[in-house]
């Protein structure tokens, strides 16, 4: 039987982190079991924001794949490959450019964030602004019924969504209509945002005990707790989300101690670094692992990068077709 197809993918623009793990890496490759998944690392995306910082990519996208390899990927089930392997993504975002508007990109809330977060120092370029239509085309090249994704990526599927219902509209049936399964969304060591590679909030997956025990000493707790005698209140504080997400056993425990004062913020803190630092230990074997085998990366996206660009000629060729574009009175 014909496996459904399952698409996502992350941007090479540094280490993974937990909120990745948690929002993203542990269903996604929970799902392999079940769909044909190819994962895509967007290395053009990611020069959207790092275009002056190009030559870090190589390494970032490396991580990544032993990231993949730790959390799970599975190599002889799904395809990895980057998004410059397949031209067929560039070819659709040129082609999906002329189904949106200008007003309606500026309209999406996840692109008003990030440009607000730029400061006023920095402003957007084309393919910043852009980079919504280009993730459009990443999303149904391959054709997916499922695409997860975190929360803040809803308007971009949405936009995704409406671009290949245009294009079905105008030009015929092509695109199946992807939906997007949404992970929970984790917040950063700030307790401010949600844990990001560019806020400097993140737990990384690689990071060594002793760090995620000084980031976690350094995590924001109830602001109305200022003293070890107050009592707290879990539902503000970023440390019992991450009990939350990585101990949901001692959940009721952390919360009740927390509420009648009975564990200060410190204890707190050192029983959560002791609970991800238990998480990250086997993965980081895994990742060790994977790393002392040599060609294991290049072969992964080789093998990927041709076949993602098999699948992708396959769409483009219809798409070409529906439109008219195939030319043959001129080149056939
Ligand atoms: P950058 O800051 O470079 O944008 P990022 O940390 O936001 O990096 P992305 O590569 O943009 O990571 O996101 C990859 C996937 O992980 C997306 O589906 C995104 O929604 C999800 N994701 C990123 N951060 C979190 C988070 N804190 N909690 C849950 N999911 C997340
Ligand atoms: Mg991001």
């Amino acid at each position: 039987m014909k496996r459904a197809i399952l698409m996502t993918g992350d941007r090479p623009t540094g280490q993974m982190h937990l909120g990745h793990y948690v929002g993203s890496l542990k269903n996604r490759f929970a799902m392999q079991k079940d769909y044909r998944c190819f994962f895509m690392i967007a290395d053009y995306q990611a020069l959207t924001t790092h275009s002056d910082r190009s030559s870090d990519l190589e390494g970032y996208i490396r991580e990544m794949v032993l990231d993949y390899l730790a959390a799970g990927f599975d190599p002889e089930r799904s395809v990895c490959f980057l998004q410059s392997q397949v031209p067929q993504l560039a070819e659709l975002t040129a082609i999906f450019g002329n189904l949106v508007t200008l007003p309606r990109l500026m309209r999406n809330p996840t692109i008003k964030q990030e440009i607000e977060e730029m400061g006023v120092n920095k402003r957007p370029t084309f393919g910043f602004v852009g980079y919504p239509v280009s993730q459009a085309a990443d999303i149904v090249l391959f054709r997916p019924e499922c695409v997860p994704m975190g929360e803040d990526q809803r308007p971009h599927m949405e936009l995704a969504q409406e671009v290949a219902a245009r294009f079905n509209g105008i030009y015929g049936e092509v695109f199946p209509i992807p939906e997007g399964v949404y992970g929970e969304r984790m917040v950063g060591t700030d307790g401010r945002r949600k844990m990001s590679k560019s806020y400097g909030n993140a737990i990384s997956l690689t990071d060594a005990p002793e760090v995620v025990e000084a980031k976690v000493g350094g995590m924001v707790t109830d602001p109305g707790r200022v003293r070890r005698s107050v009592p707290g209140r879990p539902e503000l504080c970023s440390v019992f989300a991450y009990y939350r997400a990585f101990a949901a056993e001692q959940e009721d425990a952390v919360a009740a101690d927390c509420r009648a004062a009975a564990v200060g913020c410190t204890d707190c803190k050192a029983g959560l670094a002791g609970v991800l630092n238990t998480f990250l230990e086997p993965f980081q074997e895994r990742r060790a692992e994977f790393e002392k085998q040599p060609g294991l990366v290049r072969d992964i996206l080789n093998l990927g990068g041709s076949t993602a660009r098999i699948e992708g000629q396959r769409t483009l060729e219809q798409v070409k077709e529906v439109m008219g574009l195939r030319y043959e009175s001129l080149l056939g």
